[in-house]
């Protein structure tokens, strides 16, 4: 098990997304036309809604909050074990349900 908050953090993104480093955050920026692509995070069918600064290694809404959250908390070196859900199911935002 990683120990250090950077490693534990490079491994929740390996895990849950398709790229194996740190996005640059502090750089993504809205995507305000639509185009083609998906958020990083396997699976997701969200929406993508952010890009990083060549417009690449888009994220959805809700995953642009949890990599900002993981990224903010390895740097205060609080990165909180797995209940943090990456998924974002624990707040009702149930996308099938109408
Ligand atoms: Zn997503």
């Amino acid at each position: 098990m990683p120990e250090n908050p950077l490693e534990h953090l490079k491994a929740l993104i390996e895990r849950y997304t398709v790229i194996s480093f740190v996005p640059d955050i502090d750089r993504y920026r809205r995507i305000t036309s639509p185009k083609g692509g998906r958020c990083i995070f396997r699976g997701c069918p969200e929406p993508i809604a952010w890009e990083d600064a060549r417009g690449e290694n888009f994220l959805c809404e809700g995953h642009y909050r949890t990599m900002k959250t993981w990224i903010e908390e390895a740097r205060k070196g609080l990165l909180p074990g797995g209940h943090l859900s990456p998924l974002f199911t624990q707040g009702g935002e149930d996308a099938t349900r109408l």
